[in-house]
């Protein structure tokens, strides 16, 4: 970038007002989406998430994208794309990223207000996807929306990707990158999906851990016993999966299945510096994370805190298949099964992460029992150099926006589209930006959206079109 002149765009203050005054708006169609349970997950209407295709499809035609058309490939949850091509071929290309499909509810006892029901409390609002990811789909259309209606055009040629199926790990993006990735093709990404450090903190993520899950099934007998007359010398599938599980993680709770971390790096000095940049907390950490008094951080004691979530792999047993207690009786179970969460670092291989622990499942069993692995989600780590022009462009728009200088912050998220996507179009710069904040609770009971924030992050993405078009861009290769 030392040989890159960049300029300063200044302020649009038109496009501001112009989106200013939309934003009433723009938050009732925000509504209008949480209000669709599009939940991607297995077990879930699939007639919902396709519901909530038409309506971001139909919504992206009303604020004044071209092209709106939804993208299949087989088996999959449609994903929505339109365009906006008309700045002329020497403004760059911008494609931006969110998607539309949600997290299952969790307990819906749980929740203050129902949680396909947006419900404003104290500037935040409730609802399952209200922040993740369907605030991050209208920054986009927000963004837009306020240069076609204060100018008429665009100061950049924009693509626009929401995909349907980012909380099940893109599951076919293997076929959707083959099929697509010619049409999407673009000079630097913008990926909506992303957290704030703290609210009010513009912030570029720059790093995301990689992901693998797995079911794990235990079998003893072929069918259950009565735990007096039996037990004791026949061993039981639920017992044998619990001591199987607990071998996952050391005493501090760190993975300990051996060799699985061997292809991890290590973080370089320049991710170590922007790393002890932050105005990290414990306190706030901890509260912000609802731990319970006495209840110790785990993971290796000697690396940072930001490092075990940002840059070490991490295993996590997220399902049970057991009896219940309330129908518990006194027989030994013959078989269990439990599904696994495991975090990859950069530099870790997803393959042969998922090749270890299946390996390592079906070898540690104890007693001769009967184990079978099914390997599901795989997405390696995605690590950019927060250096260049598109950078320099976001950093310009975020703190112009946000009225404060932007931080820098890996997340232990992981979003699979960024990387091969990035890679296809010749190494294209990914922007990951916010909508979250460390109280959103994505995924969670409660998830929630900062609503001021959400206008900052609407009014950053308008400034960054107009940053990104003053950008001069090396593009050769591109
Ligand atoms: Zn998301």
């Amino acid at each position: 970038m030392t040989d890159t002149t960049s300029f300063l765009a200044p302020t649009p203050h038109d496009v501001r007002d112009a989106l200013t005054a939309r934003m009433p708006e723009h938050r009732a169609d925000l509504e209008a989406l949480v209000r669709i349970p599009s939940v991607s997950a297995a077990g879930f209407d699939p007639a919902e998430v396709r519901g909530a295709a038409g309506a971001v499809r139909d919504l992206l035609a009303a604020r004044g994208f071209d092209h709106t058309r939804l993208l299949d490939v087989e088996g999959s949850h449609p994903a929505v794309a339109a365009d906006h091509l008309r700045a002329g071929r020497d403004a760059p290309t911008v494609l931006l990223y969110a998607h539309y499909d949600v997290q299952p509810p969790g307990d819906r006892a749980g929740w203050t207000s129902p949680a396909f029901s947006p419900t404003e409390r104290d500037g935040r609002l409730y609802g399952r996807g209200a922040a993740d990811d369907k605030a991050g789909i209208m920054v986009h259309v927000a963004a837009v929306d306020a240069w076609l209606a204060s100018r008429g055009h665009l100061p950049v040629n924009v693509k626009v990707l929401i995909e349907g199926e980012e909380e099940t790990g893109s599951a076919h993006l293997g076929q959707f990158l083959e099929a697509y990735a010619e049409e999407l093709r673009a000079d630097v990404i913008v990926v909506t999906d992303s957290t704030n450090w703290k609210v009010g903190v513009p912030t570029l993520s720059y790093l995301l851990r990689g992901l693998i899950d797995c079911v794990v099934e235990v079998r003893s007998l072929d069918h259950a016993l009565h735990s007096g007359m039996y037990g004791g010398p026949v061993p039981d599938a639920l017992t044998g999966l619990v001591k199987l599980l607990a071998e996952l993680t050391d005493g501090h709770g760190a993975v300990a299945v051996p060799g699985f971390s061997d292809d991890a790096r290590p973080p370089t000095p320049a991710e170590r510096e922007r790393l002890a940049a932050l105005d990290f907390d414990e306190q706030a950490f901890r509260g912000e994370a609802g731990m319970l008094p006495g209840v110790e951080l785990t993971g290796d004691p000697d690396a940072h805190v930001l490092e075990r979530i940002w840059m070490r792999p991490t295993a996590t047993i997220i399902g049970i298949d057991a009896p219940s207690v309330a129908e518990a009786s006194n027989t030994l179970v013959p078989a269990a099964r439990a599904k696994l969460s495991l975090r990859l670092a950069p530099g870790q291989d997803p393959q042969r992460a998922q090749q270890v622990l299946a390996l390592w499942l079906r070898e540690h069993a104890h007693w001769g029992l009967h184990v079978d692995v099914f390997p599901g989600a795989s997405a390696g780590a995605f690590v950019a150099d927060p250096q260049g022009p598109a950078f320099e462009a976001a950093e310009r728009a975020l703190s112009a926006a946000f009225g404060k200088p932007v931080v820098y912050q890996g997340v232990g998220g992981s979003i699979p589209f960024i990387e091969p996507f990035s890679e296809a179009f010749g190494g294209a710069p990914a922007l990951l930006t916010g909508v979250e904040d460390p109280d959103t609770r994505a995924h969670g009971i409660d998830e929630s959206l900062h609503l001021d924030d959400w206008y900052r992050a609407c009014l950053a993405e308008a400034y960054l079109l107009a940053e990104l078009a003053a950008t001069r861009w090396e593009r050769e290769g591109r």
